[in-house]
């Protein structure tokens, strides 16, 4: 048996993809665009590993999924593959538009057709995974309780919109075909291979380089955060054993307000690189707020804990310190994304993609 990941060289879908092959040999199919979020340098340690497939290609492409699903004949699909920074999505959305939620139909109805060529006990075994987030949820108050699974839609962002019409895209094809979907809705992940646009990567970057640390607005925008393994284990866990049609969220109970996070990040800096310059908390700058930016999200991750015994492995402090040492430790990595050469790398290894 296999599984079929879309998505598999972004951050999480890289994590996912070197987890799933560290603990298990059945092999992944990962079919991946290669945008400018897909680096398969992440995944360099599986070069030549039989059990890693790669596929460079689109996910609106249903011809090639249909080949892909007739060829591979995958156990399950667990997809990741989206367009997921929100600043992108106010600048440009129509690609969220196409990839999260025409990507997302295109899979579906491949998978669908492929599903229904099965039969007993493979039938009943097939599993299609959607992969979101809990920005579909909207905003929370301070004093707000947090997101559960019933909390209803409010997504502000067209990143947040294109993921919630996924959401719904997928519980109306287990709703009206049967499918057997599950779905989980997580919260800010962190840790290695995060491509430096976004908020962690981006300070720690930054502040190595000695640039300003851009804070939105007032940094009291609260998240929650939880380590990138303890994701792939969640989902790996509700791929397993969820119920089939349910949603669960996932979070690390580990709410922090912007501003926090970066200047814990400058103070785990401070300790294992001082800047003979001074700390680097000198270097926060306040900018212009992001349009639209929601003020809190948090997650109640109870149900999966409930049901499934799911409980993050790693506390914000361990996560944080094992994130900011991996990239002090890869600065080959961060060189090599910020210069655009890891595409050169994977020219050379795999074959001019
Ligand atoms: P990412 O941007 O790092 O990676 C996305 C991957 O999808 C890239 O490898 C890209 O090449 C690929 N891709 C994009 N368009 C494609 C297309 N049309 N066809 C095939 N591949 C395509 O994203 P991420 O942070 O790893 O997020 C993965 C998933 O998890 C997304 O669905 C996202 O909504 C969800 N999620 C992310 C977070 C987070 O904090 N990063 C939190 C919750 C949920």
């Amino acid at each position: 048996m296999s599984i079929l990941v879309t998505g598999g060289a972004g951050f999480i879908g890289s994590n996912f993809v070197l987890d799933w092959l560290a603990q298990s040999d059945e092999p992944v199919v990962n079919l991946d665009a290669l945008t400018y979020a897909g680096n398969l340098r992440n995944l360099a340690s599986l070069q030549g590993d039989a059990r890693h497939v790669f596929v460079q290609g689109d996910i609106c492409d249903r011809a090639l999924v249909d080949r892909l699903l007739a060829t591979h004949r995958p156990r399950a699909i667990v997809h990741f593959a989206a367009e997921s920074h929100v600043d992108r999505s106010i600048h440009g959305p129509g690609a969220f538009m196409r990839t999260n939620i025409d990507g997302t139909f295109t899979l579906l109805e491949a998978a669908r057709g492929f599903w229904s060529t099965l039969e007993g006990a493979d039938k009943a075994a097939f599993r299609f995974h959607h992969v979101s987030t809990d920005e579909v949820y909207g905003s929370l108050s301070p004093a707000a309780p947090a997101f559960t699974e019933t909390h209803p839609y409010e997504p502000n962002s067209p990143y947040s919109a294109s993921k919630a019409a996924s959401d719904h895209l997928v519980r109306a094809w287990h709703h009206t075909y049967g499918m057997p979907v599950v779905t989980t809705n997580c919260s800010n992940n962190y840790g290695p291979y995060h491509f430096p646009e976004k908020l962690i990567p981006l300070m720690i970057v930054n502040a190595l380089a000695g640039k300003p640390l851009p804070v939105y607005g007032d940094g009291q925008q609260v998240r929650d955060w939880l380590y990138v393994k303890d994701h792939c284990s969640a989902i790996r866990a509700v791929l397993e054993r969820g119920r089939l049609g349910e949603t669960y969220n996932v979070g690390g109970w580990n709410e922090q307000a912007n501003i926090d996070i970066v200047k814990i990040v400058c103070a785990l800096l401070d300790e294992l690189r001082p800047d003979p310059a001074g700390p680097y908390a000198r270097l926060i700058t306040y900018v212009t707020d992001r349009p639209g930016h929601d003020r809190r999200y948090a997650i109640d991750a109870r149900k999966i804990e409930r049901e499934l015994g799911w409980r993050p492995a790693e506390t914000f402090a361990s996560g944080i310190r094992k994130t900011v040492e991996w990239y002090l430790a890869r600065g080959d990595w961060v060189a090599e994304v910020q210069s655009g050469s890891y595409r050169d790398w994977v020219a050379q290894n795999y074959g001019g993609r």
